[in-house]
């Protein structure tokens, strides 16, 4: 079961990311979360993420399996190289190996805060990516960023790197979180005339919380169009409002992206489900 095979059917393929949560209640109730949302719509498949220097990464193999072999639902292992030798960067894709998994999403990684993790062995999400076709039997993607990622010297580099990961194998690339589609559909314009022809598929997260969803895109440099800032600002104190507003948004956003032919909606639930599965419901009518 290659997750680079699911985009090459015609339907949109829908997938649902998580994190690892810190401890072993918080792995239940992740699981708990991952049935309801399978009550709405499986996904075609889940992915969890991999702390750069946390000490979550373990429990991504046990989320990636259990979750496979609990919910039945294929799963992808995020790796990232941050922090780790190559040594044991083998390691950890052999052991998600042994325990089923045969899918990865080939990271770099974020520069922990810690100011401890080292920069990987293997440096860049391209280096891992010619590991992981070298030595390994997996299929993997990597991440793209429609806005740029933020240390590139350009976007035209950023843009060299990102056909670099599909010429280094990568089967599909996903997009950091956008909330102005146009953002999107540049990026993909671009990368096709630079030659990129993996499916890029389309990173959300549902604006739940204000504050919330402010920090994340000064981390990641997403920008919040300034008319939606503007409305969900007016109803910052109004808690129910601002998810409305937010949901709306975003399911607006994921039927013109369908519309346009994407290739799948990926959702960042931050663990949640109630948006992603009011977002499912709403994506069904
Ligand atoms: P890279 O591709 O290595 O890029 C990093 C920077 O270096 C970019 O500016 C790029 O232009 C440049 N670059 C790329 N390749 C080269 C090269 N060969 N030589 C020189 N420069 C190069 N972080 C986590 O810690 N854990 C996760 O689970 C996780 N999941 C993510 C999932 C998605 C879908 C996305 C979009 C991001 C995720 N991130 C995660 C965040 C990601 O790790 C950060 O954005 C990180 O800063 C860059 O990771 P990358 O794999 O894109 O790195």
């Amino acid at each position: 079961m290659r997750i680079g095979d699911f985009y090459e059917r015609s339907e949109p393929v829908f997938s649902f990311e998580f994190f690892p949560p810190k401890n072993q209640q918080g792995v239940e109730s992740l699981l708990r979360t991952v049935a309801e949302l399978k009550q709405v719509g499986s996904p075609d498949f889940v992915s969890v993420t991999y702390g750069a220097g946390g000490g979550t990464r373990t429990r991504t193999l046990e989320c990636v399996t259990r979750i496979q072999q609990e919910a039945g639902i294929p799963a992808m292992a995020h790796l990232a190289t941050m922090g780790h030798t190559r040594d044991e960067l083998a390691q950890v894709i052999q052991g998600l190996v042994d325990s089923g998994i045969s899918n990865i999403l080939a990271l770099r990684g974020d520069k922990p805060k810690d100011g401890l993790t080292q920069a990987g062995e293997l440096g860049h999400a391209t280096d891992l990516m010619e590991f992981l076709a070298s030595d390994f039997d997996v299929d993997f993607g990597g991440a793209c960023y429609p806005e740029v990622h933020p240390e590139a010297a350009s976007a035209s580099d950023d843009m060299r790197w990102a056909k670099k990961k599909a010429e280094s194998g990568a089967r599909f690339l996903i997009t950091q979180l956008f909330f102005d589609n146009q953002d999107y559909f540049r990026f993909h314009d671009e990368a096709r005339t630079a030659g990129i022809r993996v499916p890029i598929v389309p990173g959300l997260m549902p604006i739940t919380n204000l504050a919330h969803i402010e920090r994340i895109t000064s981390m990641c440099s997403a920008r919040i169009p300034e008319e939606l800032h503007d409305r969900l600002g007016a109803v910052r104190e109004d808690p129910a409002a601002v998810m409305a507003i937010g949901l709306e948004h975003t399911i607006r956003q994921c039927r013109q992206l369908l519309k346009e032919g994407a290739p799948g909606l990926h959702f960042y639930t931050l663990n949640k489900s109630l948006a992603t599965r009011v977002i499912l419901s709403a994506l069904q009518d």
